[in-house]
């Protein structure tokens, strides 16, 4: 089985080349980031704070959520509902960094991406991917880049998409959720080092995955 780990902050480029070598190498790109947008998106809708671990906890057992491909596109499901578009919204990415500190909640999203990647030939990009999720992963890396380019980034992505937001607001964000993602007592964000790092600040995304081809071609 083909896995490969990649690990980093938010908006470092991560999803854009994980899809990217996926399709290179022809194998599935499991987005983790994803899934806990969708448990953070039900919280919501059920009223629950995702800051209320035993709320949250209490509502786990019947999420109801599948991963499934669409002409080769990942699509997330929750309670039959394709949820995929929604879960992108802004006000996502913090709700999702929240209740991505509730173990429970890992715990249950640990176990369904650790059964796809033993399914599967498959990149999986994530928070934890590398140090808890699959930490024997033959290719692992770290990708980052500065905080200003990745709400540079982050800006353009959510322009693309008809959502306007400050660039002040958006690299607050940023940091927040890095200083969230890295701190949480459980599986935080750690670069293992085991793991090649790529700073991808001054890289374009061609660069990027022809360093990461590289080094699994040398690595094979
Ligand atoms: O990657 P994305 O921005 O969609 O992730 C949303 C949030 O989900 C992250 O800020 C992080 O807190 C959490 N996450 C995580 N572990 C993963 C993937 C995402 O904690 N493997």
């Amino acid at each position: 089985m083909i896995n490969i780990a990649i690990d980093g902050p938010a908006g470092a480029g991560k999803s854009t080349i994980a899809k990217m070598l996926a399709k290179k190498m022809n194998i599935t790109y499991l987005d983790t980031g994803a899934m806990y947008r969708a448990v953070a998106l039900k919280s919501i809708l059920l009223g629950v704070d995702v800051e209320d671990e035993e709320g949250v906890k209490a509502f786990l057992p019947i999420v109801d959520l599948d991963i499934r491909y669409i002409d080769g596109v990942q699509h997330v499901y929750l309670d039959g509902n394709d949820v995929s578009k929604e879960i992108r919204e802004h006000r996502m990415s913090k709700a999702a960094s929240d209740i991505s500190r509730i173990p429970a909640v890992r715990l249950k999203l640990v176990e369904m991406q650790r059964a796809l990647a033993a399914k599967y030939d498959c990149v999986l990009d994530g928070r934890d991917i590398t140090s808890y999720v699959l930490p024997d992963a033959k290719y692992k890396f770290f990708i980052t880049a500065s905080p200003e380019v990745r709400a540079e980034r982050r800006k353009k992505e959510l322009e693309e998409k008809g959502e306007s937001v400050d660039f002040a607001v958006l690299l607050e964000d940023i940091k927040k959720r890095d200083y969230n993602d890295s701190h949480r007592p459980f599986a935080p964000l750690v670069c293992t080092e085991d793991s090649v790092l790529i700073d991808t600040s001054d890289m374009t995304i061609d660069e990027v995955i022809a360093k990461v081809l590289a080094v699994i071609e040398e690595k094979k």
